[in-house]
């Protein structure tokens, strides 16, 4: 069948190409001298020659214009059927910052991004975050070399909050959302030849080493909150380990929500814009990742705590390491990535601070089972 667009074309090109038929003139001239000559033989014969060149001419000019047309069709019957949809998707590239407050409200000057560079909520948060709190961040990652008799188990941690976005315009009625728990399940990487098989209790054992020679305390809450996460990881796992080794989990059970926007600047609103209110309907399932390595590089040298620990901001490329990393970590994440608008739970709706939130490793305990 042909699309609308493609009889618009045809059209045209007939009414024009006729016009232009080159044997016009000779046709008419022709007709006129049998007429007079009352040759209606003659005439049905040259009707019926003229008809079939016509036609012949306007099928060749036809078939070139479908050639023409063609890729210009296959386009527009692509995008229709994108948006025949209803779901329209769109990728758009952002760090953090920026999609916190992509979207505007209403539409300004018919546009609905922020395009502005100012990417500010005005809510940064003035309190420092704790260390339990970074580590449940998003883009952040924790090394840790494990001192382990004649090697290392190098110990990676990543967080990778799973997310889905949606547009949605809060001024029509919202669909009713099914809410799932998070399956905890593991998701294990084939196993590898060559591996070490080595029971998570000695990993552990290891690791409690590693706080037992902190002969002040000076690292005691840090270590803690470290020994937690590796706990954490641990506990979701089978008792031998393969390493290397490399699991996947949800952390939490629950998911949250949240709706990110950014008002229109100084009240220039466009007309209708009381037709709108767009927000970016986030949903996070928070996740992590978590690998075991072995290394025997160095492995009769002692190694500190500082330089033992490693935190990773992988949004901005920066390594935490050393005397100084706890103070430099709270100090990084507190100052340039504390402005997180709060959470609802998907379940029971109550309201989290993103601090809070990550503070106690995205649980709570939900009234909602
Ligand atoms: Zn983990
Ligand atoms: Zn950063
Ligand atoms: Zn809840």
């Amino acid at each position: 069948m042909l699309h609308k667009f493609e009889v618009e074309v045809y059209l045209n090109v007939l009414k024009k190409f006729i016009k232009n038929w080159p044997e016009w003139d000779q046709f008419e001239q022709a007709v006129l001298k049998l007429k007079e000559t009352n040759d209606s033989a003659g005439i049905s014969k040259i009707l019926k020659e003229k008809y079939i060149n016509l036609k012949e001419y306007l099928r060749g000019m036809l078939n070139v214009a479908r050639q023409l047309a063609n890729s210009k069709v296959n386009q527009i019957k692509m995008e229709e059927n994108r948006y025949d949809n209803h779901s329209v998707v769109m990728e758009v590239e952002a760090t953090r910052q920026q999609l916190n407050c992509l979207f505007y409200r209403q539409p300004l000057d018919k546009n609905v991004f922020n395009l502005t560079t100012d990417f500010k909520l005005g809510l940064h948060n003035s309190k420092m975050l704790t260390l339990e709190s970074i580590v449940n961040w998003w883009g952040v990652e924790i090394e840790i070399r494990i001192k382990a008799d004649n090697k290392f188990i190098i110990y990676k941690h990543r967080n990778l909050h799973r997310l889905k976005h949606m547009l949605v315009n809060k001024k029509l009625a919202s669909e009713t959302r099914k809410v799932t728990d998070l399956n905890e399940q593991i998701l294990v990487k084939p196993e590898r030849k060559n591996s070490t098989q080595i029971l998570r209790e000695h990993i552990l054992k290891y690791f409690e080493k590693l706080l037992k020679s902190d002969k002040n305390s000076k690292w005691r809450s840090v270590l803690d909150t470290l020994k937690n996460i590796l706990l954490n990881d641990l506990n979701s796992v089978p008792k031998t380990l393969s390493i290397p080794c490399d699991f996947r989990r949800y952390i939490s059970k629950n998911k949250y929500i949240r709706y990110l926007y950014q008002d229109v600047p100084n009240e220039k609103k466009d007309e209708g814009a009381e037709n709108f209110d767009l927000q970016l309907e986030e949903i996070v399932s928070p996740m992590c990742e978590f690998q075991m390595r072995t290394s025997g590089k160095n492995a009769n040298t002692d190694i500190s705590f500082e330089d033992a620990i490693k935190i990773i901001c992988t949004d901005c490329r920066l390594t935490f390491t050393g005397a100084n990393f706890v103070c430099d970590v709270l100090k990084h994440f507190s100052d340039d990535h504390n402005e997180e608008p709060d959470w609802n739970c998907l379940k029971c709706n109550r309201v989290f601070t993103m601090p809070s939130l990550t503070h106690m490793g995205w649980t709570h305990t939900c009234d909602v089972s």
